[in-house]
């Protein structure tokens, strides 16, 4: 078995574009007739590095050559990984899974922190993934490892444990990690792989033997002794020709290794591995296989050196090709035909990224605005010890023992905003008022109800407390503490917390701009216009503009547009400007008039989730490509009001709080008594227009016909029915969510 050329890829999760010391380093070598010919490539992206490996291929195919690529991140996760994430016990679902999620641009900048994140919250416990960039919000992404529990997963595969130094992949940062660089390589991987049916094979899971193509793991720092032989010095050290960048150097011996191996290269991939690592963890060539590897790098001295001066990058492929827009970013797995409540959520929140733009606004203008940075005390609350009554204060040393006490008063008093300069001598007491700072001397104050005076004196009966009646500096908050944390949305209270603590500014995310678009060719946007027969009255935009407002973001109204796709498309090319994110009403079903759906499917990056949810299904999903490359997100919503409301709540309020920085909000609800009777079937969650009647019983909308938009006002909550099946009868308990828990009470 011989390949006319061997690739060797070292990746890089770089956030952007970069060369030289880790980045994405690519050696190539090539059969000639004099033996063969080795050139390394330094791609700055990894859009760059896809469309390098994607022309290759081409080429060697058109060629009938036979290519090995191998790339250094793991090609699979720990065993019951890919069962539980992609419901197939196999590294390739894994792969198509991650592909359809992972958003990586021109420029390096990606979601894998969103996405790992929203992994770990669709699975059981905490973890598997970890490690952050603090700035992050994304609470079910760990900042440590030891922070995870209960995910069931091992932390290392079987092939790791075998690879002397091999890290895991859950760990996504920090001192050789190598977690990030498989979830933005394999997405690239299962591109190229898809991009030539039945051309390239993924060893060891797919039948590679017959493949033309063969992607397989490698690890470089299996030579890492040859390595050191020709290069010695540390891990970043210059080598002896000064020039060459130790990334370079090794996917050069391991190219020329693996070349050097002629024939012998089957005993490597023909290594008896586990059956784990077929299915589903994937296993590094050369595990189990070393010695002869070892010994093909040893036999090529100083080869893998790159030539003292720089080497010329190879030629750039015919065109840099940004990575395609992709149809499917929001996909179900296949086979799975409704989308839970609960993994829609999921998969909405690792598909959306939050702003970022700032703004500097004092504490006063502040209030309903995302917080950026912890706030932190710049004075302790309250400052200096004070009274917390109005009464008398003295030193408590000034009593002994239980009894009655008489105690001459001094002359004056202290009061809030007017502090008694003078210190209180032992013995002595002074009138003191609420708030008030308390004078040298006094530690201790007594009820002015539980005294006798003639205002010479003071008496009342003890036992009395030492600091009595007093509040101690910073018993509150202390200076320098967090008062409240990076991602608040500040509420009324927090603005009193904030001045009282002596902080004037505060750093927050600028307003999120939703953008609000009814389509339809029967709306009528004015209600006081006439009307034909065929019109209805636009009643979705006022509503969701208001829902928007009363959320604190920026509303921005989109208009109206016909069941027209260039209408609708011109309509979101200018949302895409004047907004963050758009929320569309009508078409989005899979009806002929449903231009939005097939609008997006077009032209963005469309999902259309059947979620089993009642009222609500349709919902479509997509990024509008907007200008600058930067895509916004639409949230196509049903165009009944009551299942567009009822979508906005469960899926427009957490994603527009994400979007704006304040982090994933989820509703408050409790559990009450139901008022009626109902039956439902299992697979559909379902939300009941109701309110609570005079004995706190939920009573719910006597009709469910979704256009029934008196039912809408009439609540004042929904009831949220399970997704399986369920029997209710009067008296029994059923979940309120009230409109006020999801902040348009
Ligand atoms: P569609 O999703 O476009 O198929 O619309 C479903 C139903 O909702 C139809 O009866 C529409 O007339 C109605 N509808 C769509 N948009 C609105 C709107 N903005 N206001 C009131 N009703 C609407
Ligand atoms: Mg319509």
């Amino acid at each position: 078995m011989r390949f006319d050329r061997i690739v060797v890829v070292d990746w890089s999760a770089a956030g952007r574009p970069v060369t030289g010391r880790d980045s994405i380093w690519i050696a190539t070598w090539t059969a000639t007739a004099r033996g063969g010919d080795v050139r390394t490539a330094n791609p700055p992206t990894r859009a760059a590095a896809a469309a390098y490996l994607q022309q290759m291929v081409t080429d060697a195919l058109a060629a009938g050559e036979r290519v090995l690529i191998g790339a250094d991140f793991a090609f699979g996760y720990p065993a019951g990984f890919a069962q539980a994430l992609a419901g197939r016990a196999e590294a390739l679902a894994v792969w198509e899974w991650l592909a359809a999620r992972i958003e990586d641009d021109a420029a390096n900048r990606n979601n894998r922190f969103e996405v790992a994140a929203g992994i770990n919250r669709a699975l059981p416990g905490v973890g598997p993934f970890w490690f952050r960039p603090k700035a992050l919000d994304l609470p079910d992404l760990p900042l440590r490892g030891s922070a995870r529990r209960n995910h069931g997963l091992p932390d290392l595969r079987a092939v790791d444990v075998r690879a002397p130094g091999a890290q895991s992949v859950w760990k996504l940062g920090g001192a050789g990690a190598v977690g990030s660089q498989a979830l933005t390589g394999l997405p690239v991987l299962w591109r190229l792989r898809a991009a030539h049916p039945g051309k390239v094979a993924v060893w060891p899971c797919e039948d590679w033997r017959a493949a033309p193509v063969v992607l397989a793991e490698v690890y470089p720092s299996l030579l890492r002794a040859e390595i050191a032989q020709i290069m010695p010095g540390n891990a970043g050290g210059r080598g002896r020709h000064g020039w060459p960048v130790r990334d370079a150097v090794q996917v050069r011996m391991l190219a020329l290794a693996l070349a050097g191996l002629g024939d012998g290269i089957a005993a490597l991939l023909e290594a008896p591995n586990p059956a784990v690592a077929l299915a589903e963890e994937g296993w590094i060539l050369g595990v189990g296989a070393e010695a002869p590897l070892r010994d093909a790098a040893r036999a090529l001295g100083d080869a893998a050196l790159p030539p003292p001066r720089p080497e010329m990058p190879e030629p750039a492929p015919a065109r840099l090709t940004p990575p395609r827009l992709r149809n499917d970013c929001f996909a179900m797995p296949q086979g799975v035909d409704w989308v839970p409540v609960d993994d829609a959520l999921a998969r909405l929140r690792a598909a959306l990224a939050p702003i970022t733009d700032t703004e500097t606004l004092r504490v006063a203008e502040a209030g309903g605005r995302v917080l950026v940075g912890d706030a932190r005390a710049r004075r302790s609350n309250p400052p200096h010890p004070n009274a917390a009554v109005d009464g008398y204060g003295f030193a408590h040393a000034s009593l002994d023992g239980p009894g009655s006490y008489e105690l001459p008063l001094l002359a004056g008093r202290a009061a809030a905003g007017q502090p008694f300069a003078e210190a209180v001598p032992p013995g002595a007491a002074l009138r003191i008022l609420t708030g008030a700072i308390l004078p040298a001397g006094v530690d201790t104050v007594v009820l002015e109800e539980d005294c006798a005076t003639d205002a010479r004196r003071v008496a009342f009966d003890g036992p009395v407390k030492r600091g009595a009646n007093t509040r101690r500096a910073g018993e509150d908050v202390l200076e320098g503490a967090t008062a409240l944390p990076s991602g608040r949305r500040l509420t009324p209270a927090d603005l009193a917390l904030l001045s009282a603590l002596g902080v004037g500014q505060v750093q927050v995310v600028r307003r999120l701009r939703v953008g609000v678009l009814s389509t339809g060719d029967e709306l009528l946007a004015d209600p006081g216009a006439p009307a034909a027969a065929h019109q209805i009255f636009d009643a979705n935009r006022p509503m969701l503009l208001e829902v928007v407002r009363r959320w604190g973001h920026a509303a921005v109204d989109l208009g109206h547009a016909p069941d027209d796709a260039d209408a609708i498309a011109a309509r979101l090319d200018h949302g895409a400007g004047a907004a963050d994110v758009i929320l569309t009403s009508g078409g989005a079903s899979a009806g002929d008039e449903d231009h939005v759906s097939r609008l997006l499917r077009d032209r963005a990056r469309l999902s259309s989730w059947r979620i089993a949810l009642k009222p609500g299904r349709p919902l479509a999903l997509a990024l509008w490509p907007g200008a600058q490359g930067i895509s916004v997100p639409v949230i196509g919503l049903p165009g009944n009001p009551v299942a567009a409301l009822v979508c906005t709540l469960i899926f427009g309020r957490p994603a527009l709080s994400f979007l704006s920085g304040a982090g994933w909000a989820v509703p408050q609800g409790f559990m009450v008594l139901a008022a009626f009777s109902k039956r439902k079937k299992p697979g559909r969650r379902e939300y009941l227009r109701a309110r609570l009647n005079d004995n706190g019983e939920a009573e719910v909308f006597a009709s469910e016909g979704s256009g029934r938009i008196s039912g809408l006002s009439w609540a004042e909550g929904l009831v949220e029915l399970p997704d399986g099946a369920a029997t209710i009868a009067p008296g029994d308990p059923v979940r309120y969510l009230p409109y006020a828990g999801f902040g348009i009470g």
